[in-house]
């Protein structure tokens, strides 16, 4: 330890002499301690200041050997040093307990050089330091009681049991936490020992296991159970510590307990939550192999066929139709191979390059048709759909289609379009041939009625009464038959020289469908009351015609009471919806097909007149429009009928 600031250095040096000035300087000095020391490690000669400090008389020290004045613990150092500055080296302050000749220690800080080159004399020059070594040793121990204190206090604040037993087992020691679970007070803690502890296990698991463990490797620790004062018992983790004397015998045991209650109740919630995790996670893993086998079950069984393939466009997966149709035997049978290992060899070049396209561009493709070609020679028609399949990153890895095997719909669609545009053909052809045949009938039809009307008038009188009879019933058959000729060339006039469609106001077409109906309205004593109509887009003289049957026949089929007639329109989706109600006679429900046919009638002409075609031109009409027809009624009471006219339809 260096000494303080306090005191002044003699100047050191390790080699050269002291000049005669410095060494009267030196000698005569009260401070420095100054001495000549032979080769024999005595002392030649001593300054005053030295013979003081040894208590020493004047000379006294002449001759005298170091040793006599120096502990003995110092003196090996002390010799090496003076063989040190000897040899010519470096030598270092050296601090010695110097004991003076009646026995009084004090603290000397020595330098030595050597007196002259080729001398084994040396100068030792030294410095009282007593004062400065009592302040340290002072400060050290203050510093170890304070820190005894510090420990004390910081063991008697832990919540954690300490304490101290002899080697006899006897208590000597016990904190605060101790003796607030066991009740005892420091004065009688001594009347304790550790036999007096509870539970008596605890006591002999200590003596039996923790005591010979500590004192073999020092150290014990275990758990084991505490009881406290007022019986309860508590479980503690338990740690001894066995303290040896110098002589390595065991002086006391420390012991200390912690409770460990907390920590068990955290440990056992930590294990509960554990072990519930493990439930949740086992009882997910169930429950998501129930729900993936629910999921391979349900896709077994829909007609759709389903599979998924990897990025390297090798399957990973199907569904038990496709399976089939694929040519493999099972699953495992499926997955790792590619579309040119299945039954559609063939086509598999279409099919990959489709499932890049969903992989690359990420776009789904939707419901389109495509071939397929089997092993077996099958052509098959399919309507498929891919999309990409994407991780929770987005990122695709692969791709999943279905389809389903639309051959049988694709054959009927294209018989039912080949039978249509028969159908339209020989429609075209129909209505053709009608026209032909009405139009060509006319003129030989005006020749038969107009000799007939001719012989009537010319012969009347000059024929009996049958041959009148006969002639008669010429005329009026051929009127009859002009008429429905006529009624015959309408008909087939609706579609081959329908007009093209303009936007027809409703309104008008009834205004002018009642004023033709004029006469009829008044002889009848008929109302009419027409409500809010529409404009519509449509061929306006098929629209005046049909408002025309219709009111026509509402008024013709009329009952007892004058005939009250409301027309009015309704929107429905897409449409509107015309009616035409009556308080006529009513039709019976089970010819709601029939009288919308060509010439049929439900009563006798001499009833109501008429062709049976009105009707049958108005189906026509609605239609060419898109719409169609129909009616309600109550016999007795009255009919309503009903046509849609469909919002701005391209004509038929
Ligand atoms: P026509 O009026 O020349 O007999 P239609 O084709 O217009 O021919 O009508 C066919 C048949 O439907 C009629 O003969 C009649 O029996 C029945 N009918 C049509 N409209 C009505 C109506 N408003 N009330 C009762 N019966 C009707």
């Amino acid at each position: 330890m260096k000494p303080g600031g306090q005191t002044k250095r003699p100047p050191t040096r390790t080699t050269g002499e002291a000049g005669p000035e410095l060494e009267g300087l030196l000698l005569d000095s009260p401070r420095f301690l100054v001495a000549e020391i032979d080769n024999e490690n005595r002392l030649a000669r001593a300054n005053r200041a030295l013979e003081l400090v040894s208590a020493a008389g004047a000379g006294e020290l002449n001759g005298q050997p170091l040793g006599r004045f120096v502990h003995s613990r110092d003196y090996v150092e002390l010799i090496e040093q003076l063989n040190l500055a000897r040899r010519g080296e470096p030598a270092r302050e050296l601090e010695v307990c110097w004991e003076s000749l009646d026995g009084r220690p004090c603290w000397v800080e020595w330098t030595f050089r050597l007196l002259g080159a080729g001398d084994a004399r040396l100068l030792a020059m030294g410095v009282e330091i007593t004062r400065q070594k009592q302040a340290e040793q002072r400060a050290e121990e203050m510093t170890a009681a304070g820190l005894h204190t510090l420990l004390t206090e910081v063991i008697e604040s832990t919540p954690d049991v300490v304490a101290l037993l002899r080697a006899d087992e006897r208590l000597v020691y016990l904190n605060w936490a101790g003796r607030e679970m066991f009740g005892v007070s420091t004065d009688n803690l001594t009347h304790y020992s550790l036999n007096n502890l509870r539970p008596t296990e605890t006591v002999e698991l200590i003596q039996r296991e923790g005591l010979p463990a500590a004192i073999r490797e020092g150290y014990w620790s275990g758990e084991a159970v505490l009881q406290a004062a007022g019986g309860e018992e508590v479980p503690v983790s338990l740690v001894i510590v066995a303290h040896l004397s110098p002589a390595a015998e065991v002086e006391y045991f420390s012991l200390s307990a912690r409770d460990i209650r907390e920590a068990r109740q955290l440990q056992t919630e930590l294990r509960k939550a554990r072990d519930e995790l493990e439930q949740l996670v086992s009882e997910r893993t169930t429950e998501l192999f129930e729900s993936r086998q629910v999921l391979q079950l349900v896709l077994d069984h829909i007609p759709q066929r389903v599979f998924w393939k990897g990025r390297d466009l090798r399957y990973l997966g199907a569904n038990l139709p496709f399976l089939q149709d694929s040519g493999v035997e099972s699953l495992e049978d499926l997955i790792g191979k590619e579309d040119f290992d299945l039954s559609w060899k063939a086509n598999a070049e279409l099919y990959r390059s489709d499932d890049l396209q969903v992989m690359e561009s990420g776009i789904p493709k939707i419901n389109y048709e495509e071939p397929q070609v089997r092993e077996d020679g099958s052509h098959l028609w399919l309507r498929t759909s891919k999309i990409p399949l994407r991780n929770p990153q987005g990122e695709v890895f692969g791709v999943m289609g279905t389809y389903e095997d639309i051959t049988q719909i694709k054959r009927a669609r294209e018989q039912l379009a080949e039978k249509n545009e028969e159908l339209m053909r020989s429609n075209a052809d129909l209505e053709q041939f009608a026209y032909i045949a009405s139009h060509d009938l006319q003129e030989p039809l005006r020749m038969v009625a107009s000799f007939a009307q001719l012989l009537e008038r010319r012969y009347k009188g000059t024929l009996n009464e049958r041959g009148e009879k006969y002639i008669g019933y010429i005329v009026e058959g051929a009127f009859r038959m002009q008429q429905l000729i006529n009624d015959l060339l309408t008909y087939s006039r609706v579609g081959t020289r329908g007009r093209s469609f303009g936007e027809v106001d409703c309104v008008q077409a009834v205004g002018q469908a009642l004023f033709n109906l004029q006469v009829a309205i008044r002889e009848a004593g008929a109302h009419v009351d027409v409500g809010m109509l529409p404009t519509v887009v449509a061929d306006e003289t098929q629209i005046n015609q049909v408002f025309q049957n219709l009111i026509g026949n509402a008024i013709k089929f009329r009952g007892a009471d004058p005939p009250e007639v409301r027309v009015w329109a309704e929107r429905e989706e897409g449409a509107w919806r015309f009616a035409v109600r009556d308080n006529g006679i009513g039709i019976d429900p089970q010819y709601k097909e029939r009288i919308f046919a060509i010439f049929q009638r439900l009563h006798g002409r001499d009833q109501y007149p008429g062709t049976g075609i009105g009707l049958a031109v108005c189906k026509k009409i609605v239609q060419r429009h898109g719409g169609r027809i129909w009616f309600d009624s109550t016999p007795g009471k009255g009919s309503t009928f009903y046509f849609t006219i469909p919002d701005a339809k391209e004509p038929k």
